[in-house]
């Protein structure tokens, strides 16, 4: 496992600012994941999990403990047949838009809208990763972790992930201070299919011509993903520094069908005749 002292963590996100860690430990392995983490909790020293360092801002002063950088490979199929489809089980390391690039490629249906989103494969159940009318909690069959406060492996089905929009049971659980699951690997269940999920999304479904719900050719719906994020800036780029971001840092207010009543009342008394319509998703 490399081991580095003082070591810039700016370069590692995609934010690139912020100070060194401490200390930088780089696991290639799964088992240099446990090692690292278990030796770093029983020192009492402070762990950040890295992935991809998309979603994370690091402070100027740097991390005062010991980052552990998730860099396992690994994409392997546990099962594929036209019942149940194809069970891929995916090293937490592995670059998320190259799984879907793979996926694209292969016909395992179900991701293709998560196109272009930056950082690992791992990271995407912390926070239910989703965009485009899909999210990985619809194609997640179950998703092994490192327990800190047990110290042990546990393996949760999908329906104990506590799945929600933008959350999930690994974004709400802490020990000493960060999440209590290091997410090891995931197994996908993935539809068989040359053709995307519905279309769900209906900026997606008028770049591709089509009504919402229908289904398009997988790699279509990856370039129309791509074309969208493109537009919006949401594609990283080296050499761009206005794509240089963590993403998001707003979710979508969930209102009630009285709420939102409320709200549009509210901009047309504070706008008048000339409010313009507020976007909804129901
Ligand atoms: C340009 C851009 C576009 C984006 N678009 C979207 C989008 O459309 N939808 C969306 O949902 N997100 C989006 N994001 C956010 C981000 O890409 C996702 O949250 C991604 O899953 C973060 O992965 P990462 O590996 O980079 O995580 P990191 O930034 O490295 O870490 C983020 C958090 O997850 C934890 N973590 C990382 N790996 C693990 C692991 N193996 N086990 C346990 N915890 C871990 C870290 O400790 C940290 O708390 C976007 C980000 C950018 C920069």
């Amino acid at each position: 496992m490399k081991e580095e002292r003082d070591a810039p963590l700016a370069p590692l996100t995609t934010m690139r600012v912020g100070g060194p860690a401490r200390r930088l430990l780089t696991a290639t392995t799964e088992a240099e994941v446990i090692d690292a983490v278990r030796a770093a909790d029983a020192a009492g020293e402070p762990v950040l999990v890295l992935g991809g360092g998309s979603n994370l801002v690091i402070a100027d002063d740097g991390f005062p403990g010991t980052v552990v950088r998730v860099a396992t490979t690994g994409i392997d199929v546990e099962s594929a047949d036209a019942c149940g489809g194809a069970h891929v089980r995916i090293a937490a390391g592995e670059v998320w838009d190259e799984v879907v690039a793979r996926a694209v490629a292969q016909g395992w249906s179900g991701i293709e809208a998560l196109s272009g989103i930056p950082g690992s494969a791992g990271a995407t159940p912390v926070q239910n990763v989703g965009a485009y009318g899909q999210e990985v909690a619809q194609t997640i069959a179950r998703v092994r972790t490192w327990d800190r406060q047990a110290g042990q492996v546990r393996t949760f089905a999908n329906t104990e992930c506590d799945f929600t929009y933008r959350h999930s049971l690994f974004k709400g659980s802490t020990y000493r201070g960060a999440g209590r699951f290091v997410v090891l690997d995931v197994v996908f269940q993935f539809v068989l299919a040359d053709l995307s999920a519905p279309v769900a999304y209906a900026d997606l479904a008028t770049q591709l011509g089509v009504e919402l719900g229908t289904r398009v050719p997988l790699a279509d719906a990856r370039e129309a993903v791509l074309a969208q994020r493109r537009r919006r800036g949401m594609v990283l780029d080296a050499a761009d520094h206005d794509t240089w971001s963590c993403g998001s840092f707003f979710t979508n207010p969930i209102l009630t069908a009285d709420e939102f009543a409320g709200l549009e009342a509210a901009v047309t008394q504070q706008l008048g005749a000339d409010a313009p319509t507020t976007p909804r998703y129901p």
